[in-house]
């Protein structure tokens, strides 16, 4: 995630077209009940369900969306018919914590929220739930012309849709937001958001203006939450964040001037904490939480 890391190529292949392949050939299914990923239980740990596995269930998809080849593998994300799913089973949760982001319907089937999925599969499938969250929201709003309201169609060499009525095209939607550390000699700046989990803090974040540079967001947002002026803003990585649609773009930073102003509508709470003073944090699978980590390493 740091830009001083090597980048490493992804191993999955976004396309737009789907092969055609032989009928016994098994697909990757991403499937949604509203936002809710599909599980299936197996040999004592969930996995994704192929595509054959969900169209052999009884509340089948509204619509499917070819993702692309991960290793040669097709992948589909779905949108499920959320009223033919049965109800939820009030039962032990099946990822043996207390969240309330997972149900299971059946013993071999549970949905669970795309922020549960960070050690239930793999990273690369965790990461591919968010593009298919992505695009199958994206094909569930596009269905008919934002200008006209005439039918739109896939457009068939890019992830495009078309009106035919009045030429208009329609992309999917991405969202740049900036989050940033900020560092003060041996301390950084932890926020609390009202909209947070009980005791967490995190970093400053947020989105970028239309006609804004990303450099430019970072300042104004930083100045706008908590009132300080910052200086040698750099690149650390990015992340998408599928809530519902970000581009996470992530900055390191230094405190040049000001003390902390809330503004008490975004943030309810900030500070400068030592390393040895973090509170509950983002986990590193976030971009917050690696930043977070960069400061901890870079001052043990
Ligand atoms: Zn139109």
């Amino acid at each position: 995630m740091n830009s001083e890391d090597t980048i490493q190529a992804s191993d999955f292949l976004p396309l737009v077209q789907p092969p055609r392949k032989d009928e016994n050939s098994d697909s990757l299914c991403f499937a949604f009940r509203n936002r809710k990923l599909l599980l299936i239980y197996d040999e004592g740990g969930y996995r994704l369900p192929f595509l054959s596995e969900v169209e052999g269930l009884d509340f089948s998809g509204i619509r499917t969306q070819y993702l692309g080849e991960l290793r040669d593998t097709s992948c589909y994300s779905m949108e499920l018919d959320s009223s033919k799913c049965p109800d939820e089973i009030v039962s032990g949760d099946p990822f043996k914590s207390s969240s309330t982001d997972v149900c299971s319907i059946s013993e071999k089937i549970c949905f669970a929220g795309l922020r549960e999925l960070h050690g239930i599969l793999e990273e690369n499938l965790s990461a591919l739930a968010g593009k298919a969250v992505h695009v199958m929201e994206w094909d569930k709003n596009t269905i008919y012309c934002g200008r006209c309201g005439s039918e739109t169609y896939l457009k068939e060499k890019e992830r495009a849709k078309h009106c035919q009525e009045c030429g208009f095209t329609v992309f999917p939607k991405i969202s740049p937001a900036i989050i940033v550390l900020i560092e003060k000699e041996d301390k950084l700046l932890l926020a609390r958001s009202p909209h947070f989990p009980k005791g967490r803090y995190s970093i400053i974040a947020g989105f970028v203006e239309p006609g804004e540079s990303i450099e430019q967001a970072v300042v104004r947002e930083v100045m706008e939450e908590v009132g300080i002026n910052i200086k040698n803003v750099k690149y650390f990585g990015s992340q998408p964040w599928p809530f519902p649609d970000s581009l996470m773009i992530g900055f390191t930073a230094e405190h040049a001037e000001g003390d902390i102003q809330i503004d008490g509508v975004e943030i309810e709470d900030a500070g400068w904490y030592t390393k040895d003073e973090i509170p509950n944090i983002p986990g590193t699978h976030s971009i917050s939480g690696q930043l977070i980590q960069h400061f901890i390493s870079r001052h043990s």
